[in-house]
C-alpha cells in the first residue's frame, strides 16, 4: 500500500461501539463532499471506514469531531490498529486478575504438552509456588511428524481446568483449528496461536471475534511486519487483547533449534502498543541455554516469558530437550523476577 498514491487508502475511521447507521452515513457524506470514497468494513463491535481519495483533499476533512467517530488513523503503517499511532498508551491485558503489559511482567510456564493429570498438576503446583503468573499447556499439538504424539485434546482441557481450580493460574493453550474453537474457548483464559498458524488468516479472524486474549507467536520464517499484520487480522475483528511472542526464527545457524531474534523485542516496542513476550524454550531447543536467552529477553524489554517446564523432562513426550525441570524452576523464576525489577517491571 502506498500512502502517497493519489487514490490510495489514506486513513481509517474507527467508529465507536455506539455508532449508528446514521453516523456511518454522515462520515460517508463528509468523505464524498471532499471528493473521496469511503469503504465500510463492519465488525462485530466496531465499524471501520477506509477513506480512499486524494491525500491533499482528504487532509482537510475533519472527521474526529463527527458523532460516532472513535478514532481516525493515518495509514502511514500497514498495521493501522497495532501501530503506536493508533494509541500511544501501552496495552495492559488483564486475565483473571493477572496483568501483562506496561509495568506488569508475565511469567507463563508449564509443560509443552499435557501428557497426564499427574504431570500437569505437578507442574502447575511447582510453577505456581515459584511465582509464575499463568500456566501454559498444549492440548492440541502441531507436530512436524504425523506419527508424533499430538496431544490429549479435550481430555487435556479438562486437566488444565482442574489445574486452574487448584492453583488459580490462568490457562494458556493453543488453538490449532477453528473446529476446536468451542472446546478451547470454554477452558482457555488466553488462546495461543502457534508459530505454524501465524498466517492462518481464517483462524486469526476467528479468534478476533472471540472475547479471550490471544497470544500470537511469530512464524519461524515471518518478518516482524508480517507478525504485526497477523495481529492486525485479530484487532480488526474487534479483539483488542493481543500478546505478541517472539519464539525464534529459522536461520543458517544449527547450534540452536531456532535463532532467538532479541532485536524483535525493541523493534516491536517501537512499532506497537501491544505487550511483547519471548519464548526462549523453542528458540533454544536446549534447556541449558534457556536461562541465558530468557535473561536477554528481559533485558531487551520484554513484557513476559513463555517457558516450558516439566517434572521429569527426559521422559516428556514432546520437546524433551528444551524443558526446564520443575526442580530448577524456582531459581530461574527468582532470577527473572529480579531482572524484571531492574527493568521497572513486576510480576503481574
Ligand atoms: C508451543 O508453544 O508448544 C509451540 C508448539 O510453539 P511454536 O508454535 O512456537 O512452535
Ligand atoms: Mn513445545
Amino acid at each position: 500500500m502506498n500512502a502517497t498514491d493519489a487514490t490510495e487508502l489514506q486513513f481509517v475511521v474507527v467508529m465507536d461501539g455506539e455508532a449508528t447507521d446514521d453516523h456511518v452515513e454522515d462520515v460517508l457524506e463528509c468523505l464524498s463532499r471532499a471528493g473521496a470514497r469511503g469503504r465500510v468494513a463492519p465488525g462485530r463491535d466496531t465499524t471501520m471506514i477506509g477513506a480512499i481519495g486524494e491525500q491533499g483533499l482528504l487532509a482537510r476533512v475533519a472527521l474526529d469531531e463527527r458523532p460516532g467517530v472513535a478514532r481516525v488513523l493515518p495509514v502511514s503503517k500497514p498495521y493501522k490498529l497495532a501501530s503506536l499511532d493508533a494509541s500511544p498508551e501501552q496495552t495492559v491485558i488483564q486475565v483473571r486478575g493477572r496483568r501483562v503489559g506496561g509495568d506488569a511482567f508475565a511469567l507463563i510456564a508449564g509443560p509443552c504438552t499435557v501428557e497426564s493429570r499427574e504431570q500437569t498438576l505437578a507442574t502447575a503446583r511447582a510453577v505456581a509456588s515459584a511465582g509464575a503468573t499463568m500456566l501454559r499447556g498444549g492440548a492440541f499439538k502441531p507436530r512436524t511428524s504425523p506419527y508424533s504424539f499430538r496431544g490429549l485434546g479435550e481430555t487435556a482441557l479438562a486437566i488444565l481446568e482442574e489445574a486452574r481450580e487448584e492453583t488459580g493460574l490462568p490457562i494458556v493453550t493453543e488453538l490449532l483449528d477453528p473446529r476446536h474453537m468451542e472446546a478451547v474457548v470454554q477452558i482457555a483464559d488466553v488462546i495461543q496461536i502457534g508459530a505454524r498458524n501465524m498466517q492462518n488468516f481464517l483462524l486469526l479472524s476467528e479468534v478476533g471475534r472471540c472475547d479471550k486474549p490471544v497470544l500470537l507467536k511469530r512464524g519461524p520464517s515471518a518478518s516482524i511486519e508480517e507478525l504485526l499484520m497477523a495481529a492486525e487480522y485479530i484487532l480488526k475483528e474487534g479483539n483488542e487483547r493481543v500478546i505478541l511472542c517472539e519464539r525464534g526464527i529459522r536461520t543458517f545457524e544449527p547450534s540452536t533449534r531456532y535463532t532467538l531474534d532479541v532485536a524483535a523485542v525493541p523493534v516491536l516496542k517501537q512499532e506497537t502498543r501491544l505487550p511483547v513476550i519471548v519464548d526462549p524454550s523453542h528458540a533454544a531447543g536446549r534447556r541449558e541455554l534457556v536461562p541465558a536467552l530468557a535473561r536477554a529477553a528481559v533485558a531487551a524489554g520484554a513484557d513476559g516469558l513463555l517457558v516450558e517446564v516439566h517434572p521429569d523432562p527426559d521422559t516428556a513426550l514432546c520437546d524433551a530437550r528444551q524443558l526446564l525441570a520443575t526442580a530448577t524452576f524456582p531459581e530461574f523464576a527468582s532470577e527473572i523476577e529480579a531482572l524484571a525489577a531492574l527493568m521497572g517491571k513486576a510480576f503481574g
